[in-house]
């Protein structure tokens, strides 16, 4: 747990503010109470007085007030019992009384110092967006081939000729994974041997991976048991290693869940973007209930954190909306609230939510729910849209998603670049080297484009061995120079079969938004491009170019 000071400093102003609100809150309080006092029969005051004081318990529970939230919801049960036409006076006194007791607190309050917003906040788990990694290795000629494939990917490598020099560095630095030779000649170390859990190696706890000329089963074993993820044998399977350690340094984590707050009182949804922020999430705010399916679409969230009431329509009736897009049926939606009534909850939930959340509720429970079922959702939806053999984007997402960016592109008026990708003679590589070999090839393929797009890129497979990848804010020209980079590095690709070497290629049609702008337009035009391509001898990238264009 950290305490980031600049976000208690956000937090503390935004509690002054509310504070500097409290006395306009009372006055009101105090003109509806007046009302009361005048009015024999009071329904409609009743109505609003109940309708301010939720209000009122909801965003001092969220700014840590809670005896302001426990006083208003006592005012609140007790106008729900006295609120009947049938209503003593000695009833009514007592309500008054009540409010003025109320009123009283919130001018107190107000002249108050706010309590110190001392956060405690869950850092984000990766702070860099590209892995570090650690490569121990004192054979240099290995290490530099090592180095140069794992550039080829994008990875940031860190070299250590000698095994001291890295367990020197574990004491101070903590790289996010650790490739480690198994014998060093000069020093002569046995890595397997001489690791024991006080190594300041093992003490990292990052995932370790060992690289080795030799195999036996004690090594292996030995390797295990110090927590080894991977034990790969020299010559090194590069698409095997690739595949490796994108599995084990688990680069769905890294990216921030995206989380959505629906709150009318912009102080509250401030605190709250405030807290998730801090946690690492992407957090955006909506205060105007009527936005929210484009909101939705734009900002695509994987949890919705919802205010119950807002003007012009109730949060559960929001979340009612929203369950009928077929798209968002299992979107989380949290509802936060000062209800605690049971029944109202319930209703609340039947319309479409997913929990309930009081606004009391501690930062860093606030933080763990949220985190908890976000990485549900993620694990879930990514289940259904996610290609089972390289995690990409399966045929109809990635087409959803293009329609989303094509729109997005149009709004913003930036460029948007669509590419379909096929690798060449691919019937040959399974008819050579067999079925397992090929999906070894997609597999690798799916890496290198994920590692070496941006993270706003979207990748998906659209059929057995082609791909579809979009690339927004992105013009033709820098989507050419993108794949030919991409073109390269994947046919320096070696791939190791049990008894060859072997080589794979792929060719590319490229499509934009200068010339296109519906999203099967661009697709037909990328894949006429990539027809072009293949015929061009393959192993190349083609540009769409419109006759008009050519003749400029
Ligand atoms: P071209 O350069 O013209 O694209 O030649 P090609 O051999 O790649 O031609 P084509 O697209 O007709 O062949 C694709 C082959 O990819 C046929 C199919 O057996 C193979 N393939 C499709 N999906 C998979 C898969 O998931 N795994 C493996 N191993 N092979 C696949
Ligand atoms: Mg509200
Ligand atoms: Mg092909
Ligand atoms: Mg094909």
């Amino acid at each position: 747990m950290l305490s980031d000071p600049a976000i208690n400093e956000l937090l503390q102003n935004l509690a002054k503010l509310y504070i500097q609100r409290l006395p306009s809150e009372a006055e009101q309080l105090e003109v509806l109470t007046k009302q009361l006092i005048s009015t024999a029969y009071a329904d409609d005051v009743f109505e609003q007085l109940r309708h301010h004081l939720h209000g009122i318990a909801g965003s001092a529970g969220t700014f840590g007030f809670h005896e302001i939230t426990e006083k208003a919801r006592a005012v609140e049960a007790v106008i729900k019992e006295y609120s009947a036409p049938t209503a003593t006076e000695a009833q009514k006194e007592m309500l008054i009384g009540l409010l003025h007791g109320l009123v009283d607190l919130l001018n107190e309050v107000s002249r108050e110092e706010p309590p110190s917003q001392q956060q405690a906040v869950d850092p984000p788990r990766y702070q860099s967006s590209q892995p570090l990694l650690w490569l121990v290795e004192d054979d240099a000629l290995q290490a530099a081939e090592i180095l140069r494939i794992l550039d080829q990917f994008n990875y940031t490598v860190r070299w250590f000729e000698s095994y001291s020099e890295a367990e020197e560095a574990a004491k101070h630095e903590r790289p996010d994974g650790l490739l480690l030779d198994v014998i060093f000649t000069r020093e002569q170390i046995i890595a397997t041997e001489r690791l024991t859990r006080d190594s300041p190696l093992v003490k990292l706890g990052v995932p370790i991976i060992f690289i080795s000329a030799t195999d036996s089963f004690n090594a292996r074993l030995k390797a295990v048991r110090m927590g080894a993820l991977g034990y790969m044998l020299k010559p090194i399977d590069y698409p095997r290693l690739i595949d490796r350690l994108e599995s084990v340094l688990d680069q769905e984590r890294q990216v921030a869940y995206r989380v959505l707050i629906v709150e009318d009182d912009e102080l509250q949804a401030q605190h709250y973007a405030a807290i998730l922020s801090a946690a690492g999430m992407l957090v955006q705010t909506l205060a105007d209930p009527t936005e929210i399916i484009d909101k939705l679409a734009d900002f695509r969230p994987e949890l919705v954190l919802m205010d119950i009431h807002m003007p012009g329509c109730s949060g559960a009736e929001l979340a009612g909306m929203i369950r009928t897009y077929e798209e968002w049926v299992s979107l989380p939606v949290i509802y936060l609230s000062v209800e605690t009534d049971l029944d109202q909850q319930l209703m609340a939930m039947g319309r479409g939510g997913d929990d309930f959340i009081t606004k009391t509720i501690t930062d860093s429970r606030l933080v763990a729910s949220v985190r908890v079922r976000a990485a549900r959702f993620r694990k879930l939806d990514s289940l259904m849209s996610r290609d089972g053999l390289t995690g990409l984007l399966k045929h109809s997402r990635i087409k959803e998603a293009l329609e989303v960016e094509v729109a997005r592109s149009e709004r913003n008026s930036l460029p948007l670049s669509v590419v379909m990708l096929d690798l060449d003679n691919f019937k040959q590589v399974n008819d050579t080297y067999g079925h397992a070999a090929g999906d070894q090839v997609i597999r690798a393929m799916a890496h290198l484009l994920r590692q070496r797009l941006r993270k706003s890129d979207l990748i998906g497979r659209y059929g057995g061995e082609e791909f579809v990848v979009i690339l927004p804010d992105t013009n033709s020209e820098m989507a050419e120079s993108i794949m030919l980079d991409t073109l390269k590095r994947f046919s320096d690709l070696k791939f190791i079969d049990e008894s060859s070497e072997f080589y794979v290629t792929f060719s590319a049609g490229i499509a934009s938004t200068s010339d296109q702008v519906t999203p099967a337009a661009l697709l037909a035009v990328a894949d006429k491009a990539l027809y072009q391509a293949k015929a061009g001898g393959r192993n190349q990238i083609k540009t769409f170019k419109p006759r008009n264009r050519l003749s400029e």
